[in-house]
């Protein structure tokens, strides 16, 4: 069930403080969903697509759906025509494709870059070089139309240890600011800077976060 009186709480404090809420539904039922919608909750964000899709498709259409999981290419075709912003982008084939559904449906798609900032083994993100190499290859390509890079994502290590997590946030934040200044100097699309959940929001918006992704504090544990 969705928890009404938390999600009240967070969304003023939120809107105050100029942070966007994304309400994390994956696992939970359409009926949750629409809970938070009649209270007024637009930006909802899904892990799967198969999910995602049938959701769309029993839901209002207003609803900003966010895809923050990791997302395959041969999969971008069934979110294209609807999608509001991909979180978790973290390679030029994928940017390619992305960029090829977003020309047969006529229209752009946001994106996120996916940033490796946790100590844990991962496959999926990009360290400051990587990214950087990506960026260079796009603009010497300049073929990628369709799409629109609105800023950088990522997940702190899963820790009790703060100070760890604190450092993760800053270094993602850093390398925001410096592309903000840099790479994509005078473009105000790129704005955002997606990081912290349930366990990690706090420090995450003390740490220049502006876009938090909250599941189970919503929505109870999965
Ligand atoms: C599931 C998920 C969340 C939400 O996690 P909670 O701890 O339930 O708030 C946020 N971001 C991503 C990428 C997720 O997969």
């Amino acid at each position: 069930m969705a928890n009404l009186q938390t999600w009240n709480d967070l969304a003023t404090e939120f809107s105050a403080k100029g942070v966007t809420l994304v309400a994390v539904s994956k696992t939970k039922p359409a009926s949750d969903i629409q809970a938070l919608y009649d209270a007024g909750q637009r930006d909802f964000g899904e892990n799967y697509v198969q999910e995602l899709t049938e959701k769309e498709a029993a839901l209002p259409k207003d609803i900003r759906w966010h895809f923050i999981g990791h997302l395959q290419s041969n999969k971008v075709k069934y979110i294209a025509p609807f999608v509001h912003l991909i979180h978790a982008v973290d390679n030029v084939k994928l940017l390619a494709e992305i960029n090829k559904q977003a020309i047969k449906n006529n229209r752009t798609i946001d994106v996120l870059l996916q940033m490796y900032i946790a100590s844990e083994e991962s496959k999926f993100g990009m360290d400051e070089d990587e990214i950087n190499t990506l960026l260079k290859e796009m603009k010497s390509g300049n073929t990628l139309t369709n799409i629109r890079i609105c800023g950088l994502m990522g997940m702190a290590s899963f820790t009790e240890n703060m100070d760890q997590v604190k450092l993760e946030f800053t270094r993602l934040y850093t390398f925001f600011k410096t592309l903000s200044g840099g790479a994509f100097a005078g473009q105000p699309s790129f704005n955002t800077c997606s990081m912290g959940m349930s366990g990690d929001y706090n420090l995450a918006i003390a740490c220049g976060s502006n876009m938090v992704r909250i599941g189970s504090l919503l929505f109870g544990s999965r």
